[in-house]
């Protein structure tokens, strides 16, 4: 069933997300701060739900409900305090995305069941939900009855980031849109549930980790995952996670451009055929949003400046260890010093910008030095779509910073006369922002361009 397919792809993802999430950073319960609500009115009459569970068993679980909620716990440990906090904080969540959202509540409200919350000791043969012949781990999953579930490990339950991302899941399973079930879409399940978590959570060291990997593999399209790879695309950490880290750039635009965070989560139950982001493009809407992206670009290759530097030397630090493949960087398709280009530079297949991706050129200056760069972008992308490019160019020297917008002429042509002082380093961002917004035929469409960098004698 749609569903079931849907979430059996949340549940194999968020296992990752827990490697990703989880693995390399000890919980920090300072940075982890309890949610605290009104419970809403409506809690008093609806204290009414039955206990619907494949898993739980009375006899040998605790269990505390609140709202449409009940935890099951192995009754030999005593978990009460931190449960009672993880359920206040889930109803804050529950709260957020109904009422600001527009999302809706799980579908065991509506028969009259509870939501019920599994929490294990994975790997505890002693403990009785690993004791059943059922891998729980961390995510949301569905059971027996049609219904959803959530698995949490004991030890994250007061890991509020990672209860708000599992929360999200759960508002995303009764979307009615069929363009939310297409391979191109499926990458907004993880980005927006980390979104989710960081907007309620933005001060956390740990969270924006996925920072390093989207100026790493800055030409990765939007909706490049696991599902819709092409034959012979690269694999790896920073492919696998990509999905996750693009939460950065729907963070920038909800918490820094400032668009209605209902645009963001609007393809959930908008009932439409279009991708998730043909939806955000059209609700964004006068296409601002390839301003946006432009713009997000610039701010990440400065450093992920939107981002605390904690945050952002935790990102490089998790991929020192992580990334299993630091070869496959593309960082800069072209670095220079000192000199212009002498020739028409294109980048080569493999680094060339997909829809909704950037490309950068890296220019070092150790003297003072004049440029005239000239850009013309292709008219179309191997598939014959429309191109459409915009162009920034941010220019530091230590913590100075400024950033240079060039106009693109509607030929996809740019010209700059750049002036570059002594010690200063120029990196042009090339973002490529066309109106397509999915997958043709069996490969992500190169949207190419060519780039010349005169230095002035
Ligand atoms: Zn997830």
């Amino acid at each position: 069933m749609k569903t079931n397919n849907l979430i059996h792809g949340i549940t194999a993802l968020c296992l990752l997300v827990s490697i990703y999430s989880c693995s390399k950073n000890e919980i920090n319960t300072t940075e982890n701060i309890q949610e605290t609500i009104d419970l809403p009115q409506s809690n008093s009459g609806i204290a009414k739900f039955k206990i619907q569970s494949e898993h739980g068993d009375l006899t040998q679980c605790d269990t505390l409900s609140k709202g449409n909620y009940l935890v099951w716990w192995d009754n030999d440990i005593d978990l009460k305090p931190q449960v009672s906090r993880m359920l206040d904080s889930i109803q804050a969540y529950q709260k957020t995305c109904v009422e600001k959202l527009g999302m809706q509540v799980p579908n065991n409200a509506k028969k009259g069941v509870y939501f019920n919350i599994y929490v294990h000791r994975g790997g505890d043969p002693e403990d009785y939900f690993t004791g059943l012949d059922t891998e729980f781990g961390n995510y949301v999953g569905g059971n027996k009855f049609d219904l959803p579930i959530m698995a949490l490990p004991f030890d994250l339950i007061n890991d509020f980031q990672n209860v708000a991302h599992e929360t999200f899941h759960v508002f995303q399973d009764q979307q009615n849109s069929p363009g939310m079930e297409k391979d191109d879409s499926f990458w907004y399940y993880e980005a927006t549930a980390d979104w989710f978590s960081y907007v309620r959570y933005p001060n956390l060291t740990r969270s924006f980790q996925g920072a390093y990997m989207l100026t790493a593999i800055p030409e990765a399209p939007l909706w490049s995952f696991d599902s819709n790879f092409p034959t012979g695309y690269p694999t790896g950490w920073k492919r696998s996670n990509h999905s996750y880290a693009l939460s950065n750039v729907l963070y920038y635009f909800s918490e820094i451009e400032k668009i209605d965070p209902l645009n963001i989560t609007g393809s959930f139950y908008a009932k439409t055929n279009k991708t998730a982001q043909e939806y955000l493009y059209d609700a964004i809407g006068e296409g601002k949003m390839k301003g946006y992206f432009l713009n997000a670009a610039a701010r990440m290759v400065n450093d992920h400046d939107f981002l605390t530097r904690a945050q952002y030397a935790n990102s490089v630090e998790l991929a020192l260890s992580d990334d299993d493949q630091p070869q496959d960087n593309n960082q800069f398709v072209l670095e220079l010093t000192d000199q212009g280009t002498s020739t028409w530079f294109r980048p080569t297949k493999k680094q060339v910008t997909n829809a909704w991706s950037f490309n950068t050129v890296k220019l070092n200056s150790t003297a003072s030095s004049n440029y005239n760069l000239q850009f013309k972008g292709d008219a179309k992308g191997d598939f014959g779509s429309d191109s459409h490019f915009g162009l920034k160019i941010v220019v530091k020297k230590g913590e100075d910073v400024r950033f240079i917008n060039v106009n693109m002429t509607e030929t996809l042509e740019a010209q700059h006369s750049l002036n570059l002082k002594d010690g200063e380093t120029a990196y042009v961002v090339i973002a490529s922002t066309p109106e397509v917004f999915q997958m043709l035929g069996n490969d992500y469409q190169k949207f190419s361009y060519q780039l010349k960098l005169d230095k002035e004698e």
